[in-house]
């Protein structure tokens, strides 16, 4: 009789479960045929800047109406998922359910959209928590991400050039022009991380893209870092329905 390989007598023992409803799959990291047809993965033409889907297909940068009435600070940006049903619960599984497990697809998922804007020298960068609410939460869901996207892309990982100085309150509900007054100054590169972020080219991650204003905040403390381009990589892109 042959004795099965480890990993086999594993998956016997710990099958590998959809990450959302903890049905039975096949491969690992994976989500079932529901799940996976629920989930708003985003593919084809998108906006060059924050990455949510366009209508049409064109073989030239394309912007959606809000990156071209207020550009972003950051130059290019692309997203895993469209944040709507199981694209939101992914996020808030990941966020809020302490479900750390999200972070390597997520990172599969971001990075197939990231992975032809990738800059030489590039170093990620996640936005980071304030200090209290991360004593509360324990993690930080977007150092997660960076982690396991920098380490899917091959690139070097600076969990923690970025730093809050003030705690900020909840961004939910607020107008864009609130959060960007809320935000302003509220992020900075630490100065004993400024020669990880100078002259490199810096790619930005963060769990939702929403109005973008913590993502502008960030891309301004690391170009006055001195750091020379700033793209972001998201897991969910909010977007308006059409
Ligand atoms: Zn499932
Ligand atoms: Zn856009």
């Amino acid at each position: 009789m042959f004795m099965p390989a480890l990993q086999t007598v594993l998956k016997l023992v710990y099958p590998s479960r959809c990450l959302i409803c903890g049905g039975l799959v096949e491969t690992d990291f994976g989500l079932c045929g529901p799940c996976w047809r629920d989930t708003p993965f985003i593919s084809g033409l998108v906006c060059d800047c924050c990455g949510v889907p366009l209508i049409g297909d064109s073989e030239d940068a394309e912007f959606c109406d809000d990156c071209l009435t207020t550009p972003p600070a950051w130059s290019q940006g692309r997203a895993g998922l469209v944040y709507k049903d199981n694209g939101r619960k992914l996020v808030l599984m990941l966020k809020h359910g302490d479900r750390h497990d999200i972070a390597l697809p997520a990172a599969v998922w971001m990075a197939r959209q990231i992975r032809p804007l990738l800059r030489e020298n590039m170093v990620a960068v996640p936005i980071p928590l304030h200090f209290r609410r991360h004593f509360k939460r324990r993690y930080n869901q977007s150092a997660l991400l960076s982690r396991a996207l920098s380490r899917e892309l091959g690139i070097d990982h600076a969990p923690d050039a970025l730093e809050r100085l003030r705690h900020t309150a909840s961004l939910e509900g607020k107008t864009r022009e609130q959060r960007y007054t809320t935000l302003s100054d509220v992020l900075r590169v630490r100065p004993s991380r400024v020669a990880a972020i100078a002259g490199r080219p810096v790619l930005i991650v963060d769990d939702v893209l929403t109005s973008g204003a913590t993502l502008c905040a960030a891309t301004e403390a690391c170009l006055a870092a001195g750091a020379s381009e700033v793209c972001v990589s998201v897991l969910a892109r909010v977007a308006k329905e059409a």
